[in-house]
């Protein structure tokens, strides 16, 4: 029987125990997600037919706070998977530092599918059946895989009309207009973007203009080829669902995003204006994007991309995990023993969630942050915990992934332990 993904994501809970003194009653509390959902939404289609998805929300540990954590809109998206993304948020909160544990939500659907009336309909079905498990103080979901803020407008929309009050702070990304913060949309982005510049000095294999080759171009893909781009970084290569592109001479990224926005096609691409023409480049497939000879990889699309099958033949010296989940654990062993490093998904994508912290705080105050504002707290947020976490992996001779596990469980724990554990009871007596 194959082992289910929230148990192989354990196994970087287990990697890091030898360095915390977590307590035997946080080991036991961490091993199953403490409350998950299952619905059914009944969507009424544009042609009059009735359509049910199915839908989740797992809220796997609140001990440091409300959960928090995103929405997947995928025709894979399973309870296993949300409760090994539920099981994900909780560390990337402690790492940063977040008044959060973690949660995550999805519905079984290919939203491409859909029509925008039929998105909406069943958006707001899925705030219908879970609005009682959602709240400000209890679960704040947010946009992930597949979903933005037009969808978190519709979300918050629906829960306001069930509630009969405005709540923004039950959910973030949304937009602008309805409490929205500035700096959500590039928020993840930005986050990598500030932990690489941060970590550069320290990174001795990369040279003057590094060649970066990213993998998916979403949200967080794509506005960080472009971060790279204007700071002088070469990216030779960008993915999207249906493929890859190479141009070793580097890709002119705001033309090749100006046209994907325009055609939904990658293309290889120089704009001037609004006249694109293609230029020179190889055309690959995903699976070729990663073991390219670059030096930086960016696996920014699905979890499992990078396993035992294709470890071996990864070139490049430094990986930024901007995906949840793209490097499996029996990976991350190939790649630490050929000395590769990686910034894991729980500190390396954590801008997203940091950010989102930031407009929950913003709301419940009512007092509205500037652009400067947002982008310099989340440069601290990420230079610091970076660092911490950086310090922990020196000081112990372990990966970073181990570290940030290490560093993360240390507040769970002590946060768990508040609240009463076994020793408290024992030296009571
Ligand atoms: N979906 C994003 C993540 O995986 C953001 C979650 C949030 O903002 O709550 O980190």
């Amino acid at each position: 029987m194959s082992r289910s993904l929230l148990s192989v994501a354990q196994q970087r809970l287990e990697r890091a125990l030898p360095y915390v003194s977590l307590s035997a009653d946080a080991a036991e509390r961490l091993k199953r997600p403490k409350r998950s959902v299952t619905v059914a939404i009944p969507v009424r289609m544009d042609n009059g037919d009735l359509k049910v998805f199915p839908g989740y929300r797992v809220r796997y540990d609140d001990t440091r706070g409300p959960a928090k954590g995103g929405i997947r809109y995928h025709p894979e998206v399973s309870l296993d998977e949300v409760e090994t993304l539920a099981f994900w948020m909780t560390f990337k909160c402690a790492a940063l530092d977040l008044p959060f544990g973690g949660a995550k939500g999805g519905i079984t659907v290919d939203p491409k599918d859909l029509s925008r009336f039929e998105l909406e309909r069943l958006s707001r079905g899925y705030i219908d059946a879970i609005a009682d498990f959602i709240g400000p103080d209890i679960d704040i979901p947010a946009p992930d895989v597949y979903t933005n803020q037009m969808i978190m407008g519709w979300m918050m929309d629906q829960y306001n009309i069930i509630r009969r009050q405005i709540t923004p702070a039950v959910i973030t990304g949304k937009p602008l207009t309805m409490g929205g913060s500035l700096g959500r949309e590039t928020a993840t982005a930005m986050g990598t973007f500030f932990l690489l510049e941060a970590m550069r000095p320290k990174l001795s294999r990369l040279p003057e203009q590094p060649t970066v080759a990213i993998q998916g171009f979403g949200n967080a893909g794509s506005i960080l080829a472009e971060l790279l781009f204007n700071a002088g970084y070469k990216v030779v290569a960008v993915s999207d669902s249906r493929g890859a592109i190479y141009s070793k001479r580097g890709l002119d990224i705001p033309s090749v995003k100006q046209f994907k926005e325009c055609t939904r096609e990658l293309k290889a691409v120089y704009c001037a204006g609004s006249v694109c023409h293609i230029v020179e480049h190889d055309t690959l497939t995903n699976e070729e994007l990663l073991t390219l000879e670059v030096d930086i990889l960016i696996p920014a699309a699905l979890e499992n991309q990078i396993t035992e099958t294709n470890a071996a033949n990864v070139k490049a010296p430094v990986v930024f995990e901007v995906a949840n989940g793209p490097i499996t654990p029996a990976a991350d062993e190939i790649l630490e023993g050929n000395g590769i490093h990686v910034f894991p998904d729980i500190l390396a994508n954590a801008g997203g969630v940091t950010v989102s912290y930031f407009e929950w705080v913003q709301n419940r105050t009512g007092l509205y942050w500037t652009l400067d504002e947002v982008n310099a707290r989340l440069k601290r947020k990420m230079v610091e915990e970076g660092e911490n976490i950086r310090a922990l992996a020196q000081e112990h001779a372990i990966s970073l992934r181990t570290a940030a596990y290490a560093h993360a469980l240390t507040r769970i724990g002590d946060a768990m332990n508040a609240k009463g554990a076994k020793q408290y009871y024992v030296e009571a007596r």
